[in-house]
């Protein structure tokens, strides 16, 4: 039976029971940003459980792809050595909500396991929780599980989904694979038997039945109405039914070890060292490519970094099997190979997923080598020391400068018998947390003061269409110093008050701007609002007159124009959210945003340029949305309601219960408690300005809206206007005119070349050399060239120069109406010869003057008719005088 068939034998067992057949929810869970992955089948019906949430049907069947790994390290390193922990697996499920319960759950179990699967009855056993009666006698009742094969357990079989909320009782079927297979045999206290912890008795099926809610007190009360959960994990119950040593022996993840092996020339099951590396590879290489596959791209933090942990690791252990080249993007054909039938989307993403792959293993390639020396040189060192604790300084080095997660790290030392210093780590990364910290200019919320944070305060936004309020002054800090007051004029304050119309910055929105005042005659100049502590708003800036003192009633006033112009840009980030979704696929998205007055940045996910086509197809989309000039609506709900409706959502983001879902006539619909216009139409133009990666999956578009495009249109206009002029030409014609120039000088410079080439003697003229002669061993020479310049002169003299090796050349050149003269002399002749007092000399003749170093001398006189007479005299300076 293949994996395929296994899978599908299971949904067609549950579709000819009534089940509907639902597709695998996503592993970045939608509606639970708190959540980093999927988990486990139930996430994607979590809310129907909680009773939020109803679906069009009672009973489904599905398999959930799951993934486990925290954002946490070191839970990683166990993955690939031994034979069953995974990153990424599959969970099969059928599911009731409110329809039926224990009787078909246990029946319907025992039937595909046995009769349609034809599992050996003989091996299997059934547990029940300690109290759980009714559970027990239906299994003795509707199967023929062996008298003895029902167990009772307490922790193992009660099932909770969190400290609080739905839970209850749970049915497990257990499976022995024969005495041979215990791996803790002669483990002192082992006992080999069901929940014994072994090889030997595994757990292939889990039926949770819902019936109970526990509150925050811990009590438990009945449910309304009762559910099924189950879960059987894929590889494993594959690797039952296929008859094979392992979940890595199942075909679907063999297919992937087999790619492993033909890249490396290793075999699986020779060498355990290298079982470890390829089993590592084929569980990586899938958890990628289902991450990639969802718009996940290689990042320093959240899920992206757990993307880059599994590719770095992976790797590294390419690497150990004797890869040099990037080689993982090539195993992911292998993922699409044998799972794409069963998840289309990875097929769908396949060569965007390569990409990424590749482009993050080059990426890391580049770092890896250098990052491995140095720490076999710590490991070295460390062992000198007679230690087993590697530096963490070194960790955060390997970390820092060349990219290795302390998990790689830890995976690889692990090997060598030695762990890292973690506190040390830990520290090294604090330290330099802090130091980025202090480059900062803000008041960080985690490091407020304590009467910010436990102090009681709240900041209620007044909303975004008030522009001036009142409000009392709740708390002051001086210098960041908590104070009660007076605070003189010219004191950098942050001042907190109950209520505020300042929009504090969030979302990649800038804080406002603008003045508080009291009516006793204190200004506050405004140059930043905050969230200083949850909840709390700062509106941080100088005291400019008078004093102000907590208690103070203030009259608040934004900086309006650049409210609006941030306004304006913030407004056009959703409109191009939705356009780039729409022209580039909806892998998009948002990976950060910051909009000041007169510009407007936006970070998303993408793995290769935008084209120019698609830009300008973007642009105008936006634009065609200004000109509609659709309604904006803001409206509050809950949070799942607003989910529901479709509204997009990032994770990372903190979301309240109550969230504001902004939109844009049917175009855009986002979750967003920034600030925005009323009507699309408010933006007026709206101009891209550029487009750029900035990561390795991450590109960067900045533009411009309202007057600030305007001001980008006219700068382009006066540049062009400028170079126009320049040409002595209309507009249109630059380009052309320009080109022309080019092309002209293109032209110039290679007569130029051709013509010094001729000069410097050799090919096809006379040698200018021809003419020299010889003092006391050293070559002298005083000649007329034509047609060159100072430099053209400079350059021709080097070479010369270079020809004599000893002795002194001086040349004469008639450029236009003035006389260029130069002496150069070599190195080791400036004992015999004086370039600066020979041109000294020379220079009145030609109605000039100059001079210059011993070695190099130039000058330039109005008079080049009398060149050869310079000349001449120069014959006679170099002592070969009056001969010619
Ligand atoms: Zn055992
Ligand atoms: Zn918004």
């Amino acid at each position: 039976m293949t994996g395929d068939q296994i899978r599908e034998g299971f949904l067609d067992f549950f579709r000819d029971r009534g089940h509907t057949i639902v597709p695998s929810g996503p592993l970045v869970p939608h509606d639970d940003p708190s959540l980093m992955f999927a988990n486990s089948g139930m996430v994607q019906f979590k809310q129907v459980f909680l009773g939020k949430e109803t679906r069009p049907y009672v009973r489904a069947a599905d398999t959930q792809k799951c993934l486990r790994i925290s954002g946490k390290h070191n839970d990683l390193e166990q993955v690939g050595r031994d034979t069953y922990h995974h990153t990424l697996f599959e969970m099969l499920g059928n599911w009731s909500f409110g329809d039926y319960y224990k009787r078909e759950a246990i029946s319907w179990a025992w039937e595909l396991l046995t009769r349609v699967w034809k599992l050996d009855k003989q091996r299997l056993y059934a547990t029940v929780y300690t109290t759980d009666d009714e559970a027990e006698g239906l299994w003795r009742e509707l199967t023929d599980v062996g008298r003895d094969r029902v167990l009772r357990f307490e922790k193992e079989n009660f099932w909770e989904m969190g400290d609080t909320g739905p839970c209850g009782p749970c049915s497990e079927i257990h499976i022995d694979r024969g005495p041979g297979t215990c791996d803790r045999a002669g483990v002192p206290g082992h006992r080999c038997q069901v929940n014994g912890d072994c090889a030997r008795f595994i757990e292939i099926w889990n039926l949770v039945f819902i019936q109970n809610f526990r509150d925050p007190s811990g009590a438990l009360s009945d449910l309304p109405a009762k559910h099924v959960d189950t879960g059987m994990g894929f590889e494993r119950v594959a690797s039952v039914l296929q008859g094979v040593a392992s979940n890595y022996d199942v075909d679907v993840l063999r297919g992937i070890i087999t790619a492993g092996e033909r890249l490396s020339q290793k075999r699986y099951g020779a060498v355990e060292r290298d079982d470890v590396s390829l089993r590592v590879i084929a569980d990586h290489a899938r958890a990628v490519t289902f991450l990639v596959a969802e718009g996940i791209v290689p990042s320093n933090e959240g899920r992206g970094y757990v993307l880059r942990r599994l590719l770095r690791r992976a790797a590294r252990h390419g690497k150990l099997l004797g890869l040099d080249r990037p080689f993982l993007f090539q195993v992911v054909d292998a993922v699409v190979h044998g799972m794409g039938r069963a998840f289309p989307e990875i097929v769908e993403s396949h060569a965007r997923v390569a990409e990424v792959v590749q482009t993050e293993e080059e990426r890391f390639a580049a770092t890896l080598d250098r990052g491995l020396a140095l720490l076999e040189e710590a490991v070295a060192e460390t062992r000198r020391k007679k230690s087993t604790t590697l530096d963490g300084e070194v960790a955060f080095r390997l970390y820092d400068t060349f990219g290795f997660p302390l998990d790689l790290t830890e995976d690889i030392l692990a090997g060598e018998g030695l762990v890292v210093d973690t506190q040390a780590f830990e520290r090294a990364m604090g330290a330099q947390r802090d130091r980025a910290r202090g480059a900062q200019r803000f008041v960080d919320a985690t490091a407020a003061p304590e009467v910010l944070v436990g102090g009681g305060l709240a900041t209620r936004f007044v909303g975004d269409r008030v522009v001036e309020w009142e409000s009392d002054v709740l708390a002051l800090l001086a210098g960041g110093q908590e104070t009660r007051g007076p605070v003189a004029a010219g004191t950098e304050v942050d001042v907190v008050t109950g209520e505020t119309p300042f929009y504090a910055e969030s979302g990649g929105q800038i804080g406002d701007r603008g003045w508080l005042e009291t009516a006793g005659g204190a200004r506050v100049e405004v140059t930043d609002t905050q969230k200083v502590a949850p909840g709390v708003v700062g509106h941080r800036g100088v005291v400019r007159q008078g004093t102000l003192s907590v208690g103070d009633v203030v009259r608040m006033k934004i900086d309006v124009p650049r409210r609006e112009a941030a306004r304006l840009n913030h407004s056009a980030t959703h409109l191009m959210h939705a356009a780039l979704r729409r022209h580039l696929g909806t892998h998009v998205k948002q990976a950060g945003s910051l909009v000041s007055p007169d510009r407007l940045r936006f970070d998303f996910s993408h793995h290769k340029a935008v084209t120019k086509e698609e830009l300008r197809a973007i642009e105008d989309e936006v634009n065609a949305h200004v000109r509609a000039n659709a309604e904006v609506a803001c409206e509050e709900m809950t949070y799942d309601q607003a989910i529901k409706a479709g509204a997009l959502a990032f994770f990372g983001e903190k979301y309240g219960d109550r969230v504001t879902v902004v939109r844009m006539g049917e175009f855009s619909t986002e979750l967003c408690g920034g600030t925005h216009v009323r009507r699309t139409g408010d933006i007026g133009v709206f101009k891209l300005r550029s487009e750029g990666g900035i990561a390795a999956g991450v590109r960067r578009i900045e533009a411009a809206t309202g007057e600030g495009a305007l001001e980008e249109i006219r700068r382009h206009e006066e540049t062009l206007r400028e170079v126009s002029a320049l040409l002595r030409g209309a507009e249109d014609e630059a380009p052309a005119k320009l080109e022309k120039l080019l092309a002209q000088q293109r032209e110039l410079e290679r007569r130029i070349a051709d013509l010094q080439g001729k000069l410097a003697g050799g090919a096809g003229g006379s040698d200018i050399l021809a003419g020299a002669r010889k003092v006391d061993g050293a070559t002298v020479l005083a000649t007329r060239v034509e047609g060159l310049d100072d430099k053209g002169l400079r350059d021709l003299a080097d070479r010369l120069r270079d020809r004599i090796k000893t002795g002194v050349v001086v040349l004469g050149a008639a450029d236009g109406d003035r006389a260029l003269l130069l002496a150069a002399v070599t190195k080791d002749a400036t004992d015999r010869f004086h370039a600066g007092n020979i041109i000294k000399a020379l220079a009145p003749v030609v109605g000039g003057k100059g001079g210059g170093r011993p070695d190099l001398a130039q000058a330039g006189g109005k008079d080049p008719a009398r060149l050869d007479e310079a000349l001449a005299q120069a014959w006679v300076l170099l002592g070969a005088g009056g001969a010619s």
